[in-house]
């Protein structure tokens, strides 16, 4: 097999990130997958580079402004104040806000954003981001252990350069976040493979296609326990070419999360080190610029043998390596056997056994049938170099006008959320992709409460606390004592306990910013004094 170029994004620093103790999330398995990567000789077969970290500025190009600002500051002793009790931006256990938890944040979408234009820039064939493919992540909010979304802002960085993205998910858990913020376009298509049913984060039926001009662009294959090796290839090669035949993508981005492996902590299929990373092999075969993010996969020494190993795919280099793990840092985890595989279990594939495999890939083969072919867009080529470049802004090398254009872009990407989100407002509830409840005080549709699927429990959680028994009748309405000053012709916030609100000095309220945002409900001004108008004073506090 011919070579490809291939780069590979680390930093040593994203191993000290830590969520908890018990948390199965753990960042260090990025850390040992580089060492066991290390130890097989293969980083001076690649280029490897330490990302740029991501700003603030850029992960607002897909991220609310607040909620950046936000993950920004929080530390977990403010986390309670900071979320209004839980109730915003953090929900439940799945997310908490651990020391770092920005730091990390900044590794992880820095390598996407930095393995996109690397790719655009036509320097490599593949990018491989292991700290990536945090595909749960939200516009506004944290979800399944996912905090910033990392791949929407890769693929959005990647839509700079070419005019369609193929987005392939084969992580056990739905890649919801992702498809929701492509939901209505036609130049990204998404595909997830994942298990459904009583599972996080209960979305990803084959009814869900996307809407408006991204009708028939979300692909979804529902599955069922116990998949198997040689029943997911018999379902993911033939969707798969077939994205590729209807869609003709000039980037495929492979979101490859590890808890599909047989054994993993979190997940419920059967499939095989080698299994997982065929999907890489036929990946690479199809000669289109490919770029590999981790994401999901809790039973750590398993993450590190796939990841391996697929980064050996990437380089073509894995009938050389050796299933004798040679000695490493983290040698004695891989015991008793030290070799580099992931073997089957016993369990039953469910997806066989009712013929439900079957149907669902009739099924998503139809929806992608019944698709008009690659969208003709405009007949000129799309440029090699990235947008910026091609229209003359900067330079190599000139980062300040580059910023200025990634702010612009931000601000530009933003305002297409927006018009996205109010026309989605206008239709009726059924269609949030929230689990909207509707509240026994119908009457008062503000009121209704939200819940959220934990990716722990895969049990349904209240994140209104007005639903939890124990504290009926909490208000959720943020007193402001902000006074105007004459002196600074500001609004100075004061209050007698800053530190009650997670505040070193007194806040001063950004007037011109707020005004600059519309008045939007929700906007967290300066010391986080902000009333919260949607709600309601019932006084009980
Ligand atoms: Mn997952």
């Amino acid at each position: 097999m011919s070579k490809r170029r291939v780069a590979y994004y680390y930093d040593g620093d994203v191993g000290f990130s830590h969520m908890g103790l018990g948390h199965p999330m753990k960042p260090h398995r990025i850390r040992i997958t580089h060492d066991l990567v290390s130890a097989y000789d293969m980083l001076d077969k690649m280029h490897i580079l330490r990302p740029k970290r991501a700003s603030p500025e850029a992960m607002t190009s897909f991220h609310t402004d607040e909620y950046v600002h936000f993950l920004n500051r929080v530390t977990p002793e403010t986390a309670e104040q900071l979320t209004y009790h839980g109730t915003r931006f953090l929900m439940g256990e799945d997310n908490p806000a651990f020391e770092g938890v920005f730091d990390f944040c900044t590794i992880s979408a820095g390598g996407s954003i930095c393995a996109a234009q690397r790719i655009s820039s036509g320097a490599v064939d593949i990018a491989i981001n292991w700290a990536g493919g945090l595909h749960h992540a939200k516009k506004r909010e944290a979800s399944g252990f996912c905090y910033i979304n990392d791949i929407v802002l890769g693929i959005l960085e990647l839509l700079r350069t070419y005019s369609r993205v193929l987005y392939i998910d084969i992580d056990c858990h739905h890649g919801d976040g992702v498809e929701e913020a492509f939901y209505t376009t036609d130049r990204v298509m998404t595909c997830s493979f994942h298990k459904f049913g009583e599972y996080f984060p209960g979305t990803g039926t084959q009814d869900d296609c996307g809407r408006g001009k991204g009708k028939g662009y979300a692909v979804n294959v529902p599955l069922k326990d116990g998949l198997t090796d040689e029943a997911f290839k018999s379902i993911f090669e033939p969707i798969v070419s077939k994205c590729m035949q209807v869609f003709a993508p000039s980037v495929v981005v492979l979101q490859c999360g590890a808890d599909s492996l047989a054994g993993d902590k979190l997940g419920c299929f059967n499939i095989t080190m080698h299994g997982h990373a065929h999907c890489v092999q036929f990946l690479r075969k199809q000669n289109i610029p490919l770029i590999l993010l981790g994401g999901g996969g809790y039973t750590i020494k398993n993450v590190a043998r796939v990841w391996t190993y697929e980064t050996a795919c990437a380089l073509g280099i894995e009938d050389t390596i050796d299933e004798k793990l040679p000695w490493n840092e983290y040698f004695e985890w891989f015991g008793p056997r030290y070799r580099l595989e992931v073997p089957e279990n016993n369990m039953e594939d469910l997806n066989v056994r009712d013929g439900s495999l079957d149907k669902v890939r009739t099924t998503a083969l139809e929806q992608l049938g019944a698709l008009p072919g690659p969208p003709s867009v405009g007949m000129h080529d799309v440029p090699r170099e990235s947008l910026g470049q091609h229209l003359g802004y900067w330079d190599d090398g000139d980062e300040n006008s580059r910023n200025e254009l990634d702010e612009r872009l931000a601000q530009y990407s933003r305002l297409v959320y927006n018009l996205q989100e109010e026309e989605e407002s206008d239709e009726s509830d059924d269609t949030d992709p929230y689990q909207w409840e509707s509240d026994d005080d119908s009457a008062d549709r503000r009121r209704r409460h939200r819940t959220r699927m934990s990716i722990l429990t895969n049990k349904h959680v209240d994140v209104d606390p007005d639903g939890h028994p124990g504290r009926k009748g909490r208000r959720r309405f943020f007193r402001s004592d902000t006074q105007w000053d004459e002196t600074y012709k500001r609004a100075l916030a004061r209050s007698a306990n800053p530190e009650a609100f997670g505040l070193r000095t007194v806040g001063i309220m950004d007037i011109p910013g707020a005004m600059e945002r519309g008045g939007r409900a929700g906007s967290i001004i300066e010391g986080d004094m902000n009333i919260d108008d949607e709600w309601e004073d019932n006084t009980s506090l």
